[in-house]
């Protein structure tokens, strides 16, 4: 015991038997720094799906006019299996029918018939863990994690609620995933929102140390959709890891990013499915001992708005008009690259408001640079933009990057370089080669490396 702060979330797949949780969470607290364990759903166990998958598909029938009946019963069978499987079937029984069947009864709304995954199966885990002897607390982040009502999180009052509940010295057990509306009605996080709940708790109380256990083995170097076994990153700063989540590396939700970051939390991701994994550390601050690339992440579905207009470079306030129509739409603006007579304005069509759909935001746009004075424009609706994060000055690495490129025949739309990152955006369907074109560069294979030594 080091007394340290230690929350660790689980992941769905390593809680998704009564085998699974009890090593799992056995596991865990063999650390007696861990007192905080936050929990999702059961996970997808052989052909049995995802919990929370199945209670979508409840909502979806239900939306239909559909009962809730038969597709409940099918999940209340899961966490059936898991009290039999935990030794504590008739405790068991009557939580699942109070939280699941009497509790999606009394309200039946969407965010509340997801939530029950979360709920049940952590007061299955508090009640095991009660029978073995644990002094153990079961914590409903109804009554601690708050909303405000644009849905961004009320950190003024969550803060303090979750180190009002979650003190003293006991094992606290926390649901993942949902928290309270500004209604007062339950309210779910995002897909995998277990990561931010968890990040959640672990800023509240100011921990040393976030483990958030994954179905991956930590960050990868580049994409496994695009490479073959990539290897993982070691450590991160939050800057670096937060370059990658942004350009699509899908382990770790921007929304986890913030309240570690602010609190000073350091986080360790890993697969608790997998012995001896340990994964990837963020931490504020990382010394890197060596000059190197640390990671290649990629992400399609941007637009460029490309703009020319002869003498632009002398025009006062002509960048500035454009960026005002992009505000005015509400429409983040992801890059800018320039040059002296052009100007190209890169944006993720994903972060346009949902009010309306893409296409009426593209028109809009187009329609509103018309009205200005220019010379030509062009739009691309099929730009993939690349991140590459070095550990230094990413300039040292450019020209390499380039030459791999052209040798691959992948045209570059357009490449910035600034601090430790360079960001290309290329023609989407390029996306995957230029990965693994740029994976291969950096990372050759050991025999590989072998064959350049001796040759
Ligand atoms: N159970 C939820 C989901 O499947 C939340 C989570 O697992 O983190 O998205």
């Amino acid at each position: 015991m080091n007394n340290e702060k230690i929350v660790t979330k689980l992941g769905g797949s390593s809680l998704a038997t009564g085998q699974m949780i009890s090593s799992s969470i056995l596991n865990v607290i063999a650390d007696e720094d861990c007192k905080h364990i936050i929990v999702s759903a059961p996970g997808a166990f052989e052909k049995r799906k995802k919990v929370t998958d199945m209670l979508i598909e409840a909502c979806d029938l239900f939306e239909k006019g559909q009962s809730l009946n038969q597709p409940i019963s099918l999940v209340a069978e899961i966490f059936k299996e898991i009290s039999i499987d935990l030794d504590i079937e008739i405790e068991g029984n009557k939580i699942i029918s109070e939280v699941l069947i009497e509790g999606i009864n009394k309200n039946p709304y969407r965010d509340y018939i997801l939530s029950c995954g979360e709920r049940t199966q952590a007061r299955l885990i508090t009640c095991w863990l009660k029978k073995q002897g644990h002094k153990v607390r079961f914590i409903d982040p109804f009554d601690c994690i708050f909303f405000n009502k644009d849905q961004s999180l009320n950190h003024r009052k969550t803060n303090p609620a979750i180190n009002r509940m979650c003190f003293g010295p006991w094992i606290f057990v926390i649901p993942g995933f949902y928290g309270r509306g500004h209604d007062d009605k339950v309210k779910t996080f995002p897909r995998d929102g277990s990561d931010i709940s968890g990040a959640i708790v672990a800023g509240a109380i100011k921990a040393n140390l976030y483990n958030m256990g994954k179905d991956v083995d930590g960050f990868y170097v580049a994409d496994p959709n695009c490479v073959d076994d990539p290897e993982i990153i070691s450590k991160l700063s939050f800057s670096e890891a937060r370059a990658l989540a942004y350009a699509g590396a899908k382990v770790m939700h921007q929304a986890t990013i913030l309240p570690l970051v602010e609190n000073g939390v350091s986080v360790r991701i890993f697969n608790p499915n997998k012995e001896g994994n340990f994964g990837t550390l963020i931490k504020p601050i990382v010394k890197h001992e060596e000059k190197k690339i640390l990671g290649i992440a990629g992400k399609s579905n941007f637009v460029m708005f490309k703009i020319e207009k002869l003498m632009m470079n002398e025009e006062i306030g002509f960048l500035r008009k454009i960026l005002s129509i992009f505000e005015a739409l509400k429409v983040p603006v992801d890059h800018i690259p320039t040059g002296i007579d052009t100007v190209a304005l890169i944006v993720d069509m994903d972060n346009y408001p949902k009010d309306n759909d893409v296409s009426y935001y593209n028109q809009m746009i187009r329609n509103r640079i018309e009205k200005l004075d220019y010379d030509k424009m062009e739009v691309n609706f099929d730009v993939a933009v690349l991140a590459i994060v070095c550990t230094e000055q990413a300039s040292f690495f450019s020209s390499r990057i380039t030459k791999i490129l052209s040798e691959n025949n992948i045209w570059i739309y357009s490449q910035q370089i600034l601090g430790n990152q360079i960001i290309i955006s290329v023609y989407r369907e390029f996306l995957k080669k230029a990965t693994q074109a740029i994976y291969n560069e950096f990372f050759p294979k050991s025999d590989e490396i072998k064959i350049c030594q001796t040759s």
